[in-house]
């Protein structure tokens, strides 16, 4: 009886002692600063910290090219912002380029050409159809789009200027750029496979109260593959929950990441 007692004091004081650690306090801190992250979510990290922690550490620890940056509506680039990493896509890889004038971060670009390697292996060849956009031309891209379907409409799925993932450099828009890609034999190989390559779906189908932007099956992100692990088990694929969490997390730390 008495040891019955004892071990319950040892757990309740165990269960103190995590919620009082630093990892603890970090952990309640970012699920704070991402307030669209359902409940179901932030309980399934607390009830099993230690492994969230580890996972996240790792996505976090691999990304020695910085490629876990957030940019939405709400965290803008700035106008001066470019990469100075970039190189053109080219023809003789294993994706096609759409067209000319296409450009992707180096390690973007290395990860887009061994995904279309893979794909290749299936018989679907992946042709990349917008890449990266400086402010500028996201700016000239954006005012087309209001002008041509009215500011509602555009903002669903046209990005201002400073708010894209293409001024990034690491994301990539597929094929026809239309619904219909999703119906493709790419759309359905991407939708399958491009998250084994670090690919991820930056805009999924029903989260447009989470992402800012209506489903786009045709643009990925690319976050490694530790990042997308970290997305689909922890974060419901959802990649925007991912990458502010992420942020959240590092911007409590102790070794602050400067913003790009
Ligand atoms: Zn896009």
């Amino acid at each position: 009886m008495r040891r019955a007692v004892l071990c319950v004091a040892l757990a309740a004081a165990a269960a103190a002692c995590a919620a009082g650690s630093p990892d603890a306090r970090r952990v309640e801190a970012a699920i704070a600063a991402v307030p669209s992250l359902p409940a179901e979510m932030a309980a399934a990290i607390r009830s099993d910290r230690d492994a969230f922690v580890r996972d996240l550490s790792a996505a976090i620890a691999s990304d020695r090219d910085g490629l876990l940056v957030r940019v939405d509506k709400a965290r803008r680039l700035g106008a001066g912002y470019k990469p100075d990493d970039l190189v053109p896509l080219a023809k003789g890889r294993s994706y096609l380029p759409g067209r000319d004038g296409l450009a992707l971060r180096a390690p973007a670009e290395r990860a887009l050409d061994e995904m279309a390697r893979a794909a290749r292996a299936d018989g679907v060849t992946l042709v990349a159809s917008s890449s990266f956009r400086s402010f500028e031309y996201q700016e000239k891209l954006y005012d087309r789009n209001v002008r041509e379907l009215g500011k509602a409409a555009a903002d669903r799925e046209s990005a201002p200027p400073g708010a894209s993932q293409h001024q990034l450099g690491t994301a990539v828009d597929f094929g026809s750029i239309t619904d219909d890609f999703a119906l493709t034999r790419a759309g359905r190989w991407l939708a399958a496979n491009a998250g084994a390559w670090g690919w991820s779906l930056s805009f999924p189908d029903g989260y447009e109260g989470v992402t800012g932007y209506r489903w786009e099956c045709w643009h990925f992100r690319y976050v490694g593959k530790e990042a997308v692990a970290l997305q689909d088990r922890w974060f419901g694929g959802v990649q925007q929950w991912m990458i502010e969490f992420v942020d959240a997390w590092l911007a409590s730390g102790p070794t602050a990441r400067p913003a790009p």
